[in-house]
């Protein structure tokens, strides 16, 4: 079964706010089944609004409208409706006298222009709000069922938990729904999908969204069923081929970062790990650090952005620097090196490169390297990233990440 959205308000288009009403409502639909098929922002006009709803009802059987209740002029969403299914607007006594009980509890005497809040579309359910003024109404339209809400957060939720969902569980079927969401790194988007996309491809149900960002791609499988067992059943049957094709590049299944994943097979290796960082400036650190409980693992770092830094703070040696250049292998291999050698730390990961705009040395601006020390000795990676400086930095860190990941899980 489908939805849609539409929030109201002129100011809802400004850069200044955001629509956060509909992902709140397209969580709670989605919880019982319910797709939102499009949504969108019209502002405070009566017309555009009318002609909205109207088509919105034509095309799905749920429509919800946050906003435009309140009191004033250019509060117009029970006026559009109206309009739109062609129904009077009535005055209801009972709400006008509940609103001046509310005024006078406050010792406030209610405004003339309050009372249109008490209009209420003909043949309307009309929603109490003990959080605001402005009631909310339920309009059932051939089929269709329309929802007007408040627009204030806090008064919409509650509205739509304790009113809104019951009234909906008469209408949607019961649906069990189990979600698979599996988390990957190390691979671009399009090769990601290049290869699971002939599976997915073949099954509406479960639906597959891909979201990328980061050097972090997030896979999330959804599946609608009668029973749980079903729905079980579903995303096995789906789910297993792809988890086969990517195989250890997926890192998480459970939602959790790479850095709360690398943190937990530190700890259950009872293995420690240290830094040293030049282009990313302590990045890593912190990406490392911004798991609670991390100083079971993490042991500290080195910010060693300039030649002297990485000689002084990590012994790299001045001739190597002179060699190769302080973006190479082997100066990432050294650093690794010396980080694992002066905290004395099971693991250290290093990162150099050239993370732009302009090109400082002889890398190009993207080359970075990430190297890796442990018991072994050192090793290091390198990868040509595009994009500004910022992408390049965080690409490096997910790579850094991962790079220990698959060193430890392989091991
Ligand atoms: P009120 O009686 O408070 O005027 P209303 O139903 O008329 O209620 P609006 O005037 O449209 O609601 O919005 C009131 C406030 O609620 C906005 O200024 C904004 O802060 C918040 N709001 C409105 N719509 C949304 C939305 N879609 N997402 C998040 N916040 C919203």
């Amino acid at each position: 079964m489908n939805a849609e959205i539409i929030a109201v308000g002129s100011e809802m288009l400004t850069p200044e706010r955001v629509d956060t009403n509909s992902l709140y409502l397209t969580a709670e639909l989605n919880k019982i089944g319910v797709e939102v098929a499009a949504k969108s922002v019209i502002g405070d006009d009566r017309e555009r609004l009318a002609e909205a709803v109207r088509r919105a009802v034509a095309r799905v059987p749920i429509l919800i409208l946050s906003g435009g209740l309140g009191p004033t002029e250019d509060d117009l969403t029970r006026e559009a409706v109206a309009l739109a299914l062609d129904r009077k607007l009535l005055f209801s006594e009972e709400i006008a006298a509940a609103l001046e009980r509310r005024f006078a509890q406050a010792r406030r005497k209610m405004a003339e222009i309050n009372r249109r809040q008490a209009l209420v579309i003909e043949g309307a359910a009309v929603l109490p709000n003990d959080r605001g003024t402005a009631p909310g109404q339920w309009v059932e339209e051939s089929g269709a069922v329309v929802m007007l809400l408040p627009g204030p957060p806090h008064e919409l939720n509650a509205m739509f938990e304790r009113q809104c969902l019951p009234r909906l569980a008469r209408i949607v079927p019961r649906l069990a729904i189990r979600t698979l969401f599996l988390r990957v790194a190390g691979m671009s988007e399009s090769d990601l999908d290049q290869l699971i996309a002939p599976v997915y491809k073949k099954y509406e149900n479960p639906a597959t969204t891909i979201l990328a960002a980061n050097g972090d791609i997030q896979i999330h499988l959804r599946a609608r069923c009668a029973t749980p067992a079903e729905a079980d059943a579903l995303l096995a049957e789906v789910g297993a081929p792809i988890e086969a094709l990517l195989g250890d590049r997926i890192y998480s299944r459970n939602g959790d970062p790479l850095e709360a994943i690398l943190g937990g097979l530190l700890r259950q290796n009872h293995a420690t790990v240290s830094v040293a960082e030049s282009c990313t400036g302590g990045m890593l650190g912190e990406r490392f650090t911004s798991v609670p409980g991390s100083s079971d693992y993490f042991l500290g770092g080195f910010i060693t952005y300039t030649n002297a830094m990485k000689i002084e703070m990590l012994g790299v040696l001045p001739e190597m620097l002179e060699q190769f250049g302080a973006v190479s292998k082997e100066t990432a291999e050294a650093m690794a090196l010396g980080a694992r050698r002066r905290t004395g730390s099971t693991y250290a990961l290093s990162i150099t490169g050239e993370a732009g705009p302009d090109p400082g040395g002889k890398a190009p601006v993207g080359t970075v390297y990430v190297g890796l020390a442990d018991a072994a000795g050192a090793l290091a990676v390198d990868r040509q990233f595009l994009g500004d400086r910022q992408r390049i930095r965080t690409f490096t860190t997910q790579m850094a990440l991962d790079l220990l990941r698959r060193r430890i899980t392989r091991a």
